[in-house]
């Protein structure tokens, strides 16, 4: 079993909407609304919360208010305060706002990561070591994780090599990220292939796999998380309400929704340590904050089973 679990969870759910969902919105969501949505996904049960992405205000106005939001989600008790940086000065912005854990985002295609961060992929990995140095410096106990982005496929180079990204994730964990998990940015993954590339990646780096991050993008997210689920992983990135995309990944809209992700693992017994019907009530206020942003999913629409959760067996035995 890969990757660090929640004591009384089966799986880590890790709520990537108020950074994922917000960074690709046109609308900016004021610092007010993001502390209540944070604080009603924390009421909900959610142990770990991407909160924002500490880049430059003028490359991306909706991430401005990045250390009072941190500030505010420090608050919340027994919440990872998650803080996506692309580089080392934002490495060092998130752990002077007091960010608890910090996540890189790792380009698997060379295409991809010119685009997004121009850097190649190999100025990727020696950036991804100075932000270990300098965690190891100055904030020992804060993780640093780094995912790989279109490690499925992209839509700039198209297909990418798998090889490839197993090796790459190799070398981050070389380099001394705590864990490194695969991203489906572009929705292009499926779960065959999802269940191959997450056994390959557990048997080279064991438990120092990190997230199933799955776009929805082409229907196929929850499959992916279930491939992902079966092929070892503990750990998973999803969005309240579907929120998310990638402004490199036209189209790409819609992150894994957070309220179904949580609905089938519960259904079957995994726990989660989050409560759907919270998750499905705070959907009013998300709407209320983004008016004229469409939400996705399917449960709220149909809304809980008669008797759910249902009585289970202990599934681990
Ligand atoms: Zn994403």
């Amino acid at each position: 079993m890969a990757g660090s679990t929640i004591k009384d969870c089966d799986v880590l759910i890790s709520e990537c909407g108020p950074r994922d969902g917000l960074q690709i919105l046109r609308a900016i969501m004021p610092t007010q609304a993001k502390c209540r949505w944070i604080a009603a996904l924390h009421a909900a049960g959610l142990r770990e919360i991407e909160v924002c992405s500490f880049v430059p205000a003028k490359l991306m106005p909706q991430m401005a208010d990045a250390a009072e939001v941190v500030r505010f989600a420090r608050t919340l008790p027994g919440l990872t305060v998650l803080a996506l940086v692309p580089n080392l000065r934002g490495a060092e912005a998130a752990l002077k706002a007091g960010a608890t854990k910090l996540t890189i985002p790792v380009s698997g295609s060379e295409g991809h990561s010119l685009a997004n961060v121009r850097k190649s992929r190999a100025e990727m990995v020696e950036e991804v070591g100075r932000i270990v140095a300098l965690r190891d410096a100055i904030a020992p106990d804060v993780p640093v994780e780094a995912n790989i982005s279109v490690a499925f496929g992209c839509t700039i180079d198209g297909h990418v090599d798998e090889d490839e990204v197993i090796a790459l994730a190799a070398k981050l964990v070389g380099v001394g990220v705590d864990d490194s998990g695969l991203s489906d940015t572009t929705g292009m993954a499926n779960p065959a292939q999802v269940r191959r590339m997450f056994g390959r990646l557990i048997d080279r780096i064991g438990a120092r796999c990190g997230a199933a991050h799955m776009h929805n993008t082409r229907g196929l997210g929850l499959a992916n998380c279930l491939a992902a689920y079966e092929a070892g992983v503990r750990i998973f990135d999803s969005s309240h309400a579907g929120l998310g995309g990638c402004p490199h990944a036209p189209g790409a809209s819609g992150n894994v929704v957070t309220e179904d992700l949580v609905f089938m693992f519960e259904a079957m017994g995994i726990r989660t340590g989050v409560d759907a019907s919270q998750l499905i009530a705070a959907r009013a206020s998300l709407a209320e904050a983004l008016p004229g942003v469409d939400l996705y999913g399917m449960l709220a629409g149909a809304g809980l089973p008669l008797n759910f959760p249902y009585p289970h067996p202990d599934p681990r035995v």
